[in-house]
């Protein structure tokens, strides 16, 4: 038996309000350096962004009596608070049935290679306690009546260890988060861009001295642009992926990330060449993911060419109406694109066909009032006539209603309701939709304690490069919390964020302002608006699901020379608002280039398909098949082994990235802690092995 679920439910579950922020404190004093009047901020810690990673680890170290502040471009801007899916999923170690295994659980997250065996295990084992502890927060995970945690399956995830509170799960992580961080007084700066890390000494010496940062609210006529400095020994990160670095992306508008902010002060990056991609509705209108029911319903998905004729291309690729209905339905639970499943008819042949229909110009949909057509000579669509996965996924599910839509309303209303708050009825239209760039599993390196190479820089959530090849949905906001708890014990137990520093940096924060001011030229042909469109075509053009040698190559040539161009001439900004931009734009130049070189570096040196990205070669081993015969064009090299157990670092020296490899951090599986052994380092802080960063 289904219950009907309410309206008031429903909404309370898609339209997610935010708490009031409390007002901003002062400036403790203000400065005149590089001709500009400066407001100067002290903290203990700073935390840039306030995602669910960046409100976790500045409400634990809260909790811990250090003195942090959080500074964040925009409150509830980034993924967490704008981002989600049809069921926006946490992945966690299962709490029902029979509990889990965390060493099982740790070797699932790393299963696709070229991540840190302990940072698996860390994510595993800290799993439960991140889990309960949002729960004690308020987050409503769904429970059965004995409290176990409602489960499913999702991407890379064999045991079913997914749980979610409806599309927009994150937001309401934000929510409960932001709530304790107003409850515990952790300072906010709203409209508070990062714009430089100050670091002071030199060498293996050399760490965090501030940050600059540059406001709205501090801008004055002796500071047009609001330029602020963050005076503070230690930062962490959480500032989120780089989602303005492709044209063609889910991610929400204005997310930048810290990548480039990253690579300027010196701080070292990982697996930039891994990402995800997967099909979703585009940040031009409502950025959406459309993996889970959306899918598993089985709409009929076509596409309309400039004349407005429908094309069935669906129907080029797959054999049979069953084999392509199953295919469309396992994107629910297989949903980014993954090169290997191209093979076989497999599921990421979908992907593939949509990305060709869009190059080719024609916009690609989904309707939910008409089941797939047939393929052309064969039989038409019927529940009757599935893959025997899909046809028990959805007996269990119940969903053996006529249409599309019904299949959707009953496994998940809130699908629908959420498209519904944005002006879309799907009921009622087709959704034009297309292959997105979604993640970034690469980003700053660090260790099992949210550690960068930096002393005093940490990072967390998206920021942070903690993801191999693959990632099991939901794998990222476990991930930020996990890390977001692990940085805030780590800089705790340091000692250092636990009073704002009180020195003159005045000659640091001079140097800094000078620098980020040359680049700001109005006289530059570089605007804002050239950059991003360069950048973000040459990324989802060249470096997207499809590569291949010579173009990224080219790709790179290109990324260096504007970044060339950048130095030489500065980046033009029109009203003073747009400054902000101008640097962010900088940096995403810099990560650009800074993912090209990675992404070349490893195809030039045999790298293989594997993760987000097919590498083709006309001497590839793979080949993907379509009804229609062949696809040669597509031939792509197969994952090699080796590249599994490495890692690809980069790094800014002067002008020119470096890249190096390194091995995978392991883990020993069989090494156990024994109580009376291992509790004095817990009891004497030993455990955090902070002497490495004196
Ligand atoms: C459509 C979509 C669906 C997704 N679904 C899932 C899912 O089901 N499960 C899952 O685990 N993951 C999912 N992800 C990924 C996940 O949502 C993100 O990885 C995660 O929310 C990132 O959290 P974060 O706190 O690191 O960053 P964000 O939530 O992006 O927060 C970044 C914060 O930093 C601020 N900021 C940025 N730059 C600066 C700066 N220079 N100075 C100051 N502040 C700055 C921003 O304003 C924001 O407050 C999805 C992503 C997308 C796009």
């Amino acid at each position: 038996m289904t219950t009907a679920v309410p309206q008031e439910i429903l909404d309370a579950l898609t339209d997610v309000d935010m708490p009031k922020l409390p007002p901003e404190a002062g400036p403790s004093e203000a400065v005149r350096l590089a001709g500009v009047e400066v407001p100067v901020y002290r903290a203990g810690c700073v935390v840039v962004g306030s995602g669910a990673a960046g409100l976790r680890a500045a409400v634990e170290m809260k909790r811990r009596g250090d003195d942090i502040v959080i500074i964040s471009q925009s409150a509830w801007g980034g993924t967490s608070a704008c981002s989600g899916s049809d069921k926006q999923t946490l992945h966690t170690a299962n709490t029902a049935d029979q509990g889990d295994n965390y060493k099982a659980m740790a070797r699932a997250i790393r299963s696709g290679g070229a991540m840190d065996e302990d940072t698996a295990y860390v994510e595993a084992v800290g799993s439960s306690r991140m889990m309960a502890s949002l729960q004690f927060l308020g987050l409503p995970l769904p429970q059965d009546p004995l409290g176990g945690t409602l489960r499913y399956q999702t991407d890379h995830d064999e045991v079913g260890r997914a749980t979610s509170c409806g599309p927009r799960t994150s937001r309401l992580m934000v929510k409960v988060l932001a709530e304790e961080a107003i409850r515990l007084a952790v300072p906010f700066y709203n409209q508070t861009t990062a714009v430089k890390i100050l670091t002071e000494g030199e060498g293996a010496g050399r760490r965090v001295a501030g940050m600059l940062a540059m406001r709205a609210g501090d801008r004055t006529e002796a500071n047009p642009l609001g330029i602020a400095i963050f005076v503070s020994d230690v930062i962490v990160l959480a500032a989120g992926g780089p989602g303005e670095l492709y044209r063609d992306s889910v991610y929400p508008n204005g997310c930048f990330g810290s990548l480039g902010l990253a690579l300027e002060a010196g701080v070292e990056l990982v697996n930039l060449t891994e990402s995800q991609f997967g099909i979703g509705t585009r940040r031009e209108g409502f950025p959406w993911n459309l993996s889970g029911t959306y899918v598993q319903a089985i709409p009929h998905i076509y596409s309309v060419d400039a004349d407005g004729v429908e094309h069935h291309f669906l129907a080029q690729y797959y054999r049979t109406t069953q084999e392509l209905a199953s295919n469309v339905f396992r994107k629910g639970y297989q949903w980014p694109f993954h090169a290997t499943r191209m093979l076989d008819f497999g599921s990421s042949l979908v992907d593939l066909a949509i990305s060709c229909e869009t190059a080719a110009g024609r916009r690609v949909f989904m309707d939910f009032n008409r089941n797939p057509l047939p393929v052309p000579g064969d039989q038409p669509f019927s529940l009757e006539r599935l893959d025997e996965d899909v046809r028990l996924y959805l007996g269990k599910a119940g969903a053996g209603q006529e249409m599309p839509i019904d299949r959707l309303k009953h496994m998940n209303p809130l699908a629908i309701e959420l498209y519904r708050r944005y002006k879309i009825d799907i009921a009622a239209d087709p959704l034009e939709f297309a292959v997105n760039n979604q993640h970034m599993n690469g980003g700053i390196m660090v260790d099992t304690w949210g550690r960068s190479n930096l002393a005093g820089c940490y990072a967390v959530g998206e920021a942070a490069g903690t993801h191999g090849v693959t990632r099991p949905g939901g794998a990222a906001l476990n991930a930020g919390q996990v890390f977001g708890t692990r940085a805030a014990e780590h800089i705790s137990a340091s000692g250092r964020a636990k009073r704002a520093p009180t020195g003159d940096m005045s000659a640091i924060a001079e140097a800094g302002i000078t620098e980020l001011l040359a680049v700001l030229r109005s006289e530059s042909p570089l605007t804002v608006k050239s950059i991003r469109s360069d950048v973000q075509a040459r990324m989802s053009e060249k470096a997207g699901i499809i590569c291949d040698r010579e173009s990224v190559a080219q790709a790179l040539i290109e990324a260096r020379r504007l970044n060339a161009d950048i130095r030489a001439g500065g980046v033009a900004y029109g009203r003073v608002a747009e400054a902000v931009r101008g640097v962010q734009w900088r940096h995403m130049a810099l990560a650009s280039e800074a993912v090209l070189s990675a992404l070349d570096f490893f195809i030039r040196n045999g790298g293989g398909s594997r993760g987000a990205r097919a590498i083709c070669d006309p001497q590839g081993e793979s080949l993907p098949h379509a009804r229609t015969g062949p696809l040669e064009h597509y031939r792509f090299r197969t994952e090699r082994e080796e590249d599994r157990s490495e890692q690809i670092v980069v790094r800014l020296e002067g002008d020119e990235i470096r890249l190096s490899k390194r091995t995978n951090r392991a883990f020993d599986e069989t090494a156990r802690s024994f109580f009376e052994r291992d509790w004095p380092a817990w009891l004497t802080g030993r455990i955090y092995d902070v002497e490495t960063d004196e």
